[in-house]
C-alpha cells in the first residue's frame, strides 16, 4: 500500500519534472500590466511563455481609474508587474499595498529622460505658484521610449525566468525592428505637414512626448492628468489661442469625454478631426488594439484631417 503510494508519487514527480523541461507547456510567467501599451510590449516579448493581465483596460483611462478587488488578486498572483511610473497611474501605490504583492514592481519608464510640463491652460493655480513644474509621465508617445520600455520588459522577464531569457532578448530585438520602422514612418509623416500647420488641439496634454520627438505641437484646455476639469476661463484663453493661432485640426481622444474638445470647436469653427489614442489602446476590434496600429491611426487621423488626405 505504502511502497504502491510512494511509486505513484514518483510516477508524479517524474511527470512534472518532464512537463517542466518542455517550454510549451512550463506554466506561464503571470505578469501584470498596469494598462493596454504595457501589456502589448509584454506580449510581444513574452509570447506564450507569459499570461498578462491588464489592469487599465482598451480605452481605459489610467489617471482616475479605481482599482477592484480583481485587481489586488492579480496583483497577488503576480510573478512580475510592469508598470509605467512618472505618476502615470494614480492608483498604483494603493493597489501595492492593498494587495500585499511579493512580486517585482518593475518601473519601465527607467532610462527615459523625462520631460518637464509647464502647464499652459489647465491647473491655472500650480501656474501661478511661480511657474511650478512637473513631470510629463506620458514617455510612451515617444518610440524612442517604447524601445526603452521593450528593453526594461526583457531584463524583468529574465530575471524571473532565467531558462526564457534567450527567447525574450529574440523577441525584444525582433519587436524593437519594427518599432524602428514605425518611427521612420512617423517622421516622414510629419514631415509631410507643412510646419505652419503642424498645431493641433486634443483634450489633456498626453502628446508632450510626441511632440518633443516628431515636431508637431499639441494644445490641450486639460493638463497631464484628467483628474480635474479645465475652469471656463482656460477654456476661453483657449479659444482664444486658437483663433489667433489658427490650429489646423482639433480630435477627441479615446479615453475622454468628447463634450468639452465639442464645445471648442464649436466656439472656434475648427471641425473636428477624428480620435486620437493618448493613454489606452482600442478593442481588439478597433483601429488601434495594438501600440504599432495606435501610432498608425493616430499619423492617419493627424495627416487626414490637416492635409485632407
Ligand atoms: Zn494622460
Amino acid at each position: 500500500m505504502l511502497k504502491s503510494f510512494r511509486a505513484a508519487l514518483t510516477l508524479s514527480v517524474i511527470t512534472l519534472t518532464a512537463l517542466g523541461t518542455s517550454s510549451a507547456l512550463a506554466a506561464p510567467l503571470k505578469v501584470v500590466a498596469s494598462f493596454t501599451v504595457i501589456a502589448d510590449f509584454a506580449k510581444n516579448v513574452g509570447g506564450d511563455r507569459v499570461s498578462i493581465t491588464t489592469i487599465v483596460g482598451p480605452d481605459g483611462d489610467a489617471h482616475v481609474y479605481e482599482p477592484s478587488p480583481a485587481d489586488a488578486v492579480a496583483m497577488a498572483g503576480a510573478d512580475v508587474v510592469l508598470v509605467n511610473g512618472l505618476h502615470f497611474e494614480g492608483f498604483l501605490q494603493r493597489l501595492v499595498d492593498a494587495s500585499a504583492t511579493k512580486a517585482a514592481i518593475v518601473t519601465l519608464t527607467k532610462d527615459v529622460t523625462p520631460i518637464d510640463f509647464k502647464p499652459e491652460f489647465a491647473d491655472a493655480d500650480a501656474a501661478e505658484g511661480a511657474g511650478k513644474t512637473v513631470t510629463d509621465p506620458h514617455a510612451f508617445q515617444s518610440i524612442a521610449n517604447a524601445r526603452i520600455y521593450v528593453k526594461n520588459i526583457a531584463e524583468a522577464f529574465c530575471a524571473a525566468d532565467s531558462e526564457g531569457c534567450v527567447g525574450y532578448q529574440t523577441n525584444a530585438a525582433a519587436y524593437t525592428k519594427k518599432l524602428d520602422a514605425l518611427e521612420g514612418e512617423v517622421k516622414a509623416a510629419i514631415q509631410s505637414i507643412p510646419e505652419e500647420k503642424r498645431v493641433v488641439i486634443t483634450s489633456h496634454d498626453a502628446f508632450g512626448y510626441f511632440e518633443h520627438e516628431y515636431g508637431l505641437t499639441f494644445l490641450a484646455p486639460q493638463g497631464i492628468s484628467t483628474d480635474s476639469e479645465p475652469s471656463a476661463a482656460d477654456v476661453a484663453k483657449l479659444v482664444n489661442q486658437v483663433k489667433q493661432d489658427k490650429a489646423a485640426a482639433m480630435f477627441i481622444e479615446n479615453i475622454t469625454n468628447p463634450r468639452l474638445i465639442e464645445q471648442i470647436a464649436s466656439e472656434t469653427g475648427i471641425k473636428v478631426g477624428g480620435t486620437l489614442y493618448s493613454d489606452a489602446l482600442s478593442q481588439p476590434e478597433g483601429p488601434a488594439s495594438t501600440y504599432i496600429d495606435m501610432m498608425h491611426n493616430n499619423i492617419a487621423q493627424i495627416k487626414g484631417a490637416i492635409l485632407g488626405s
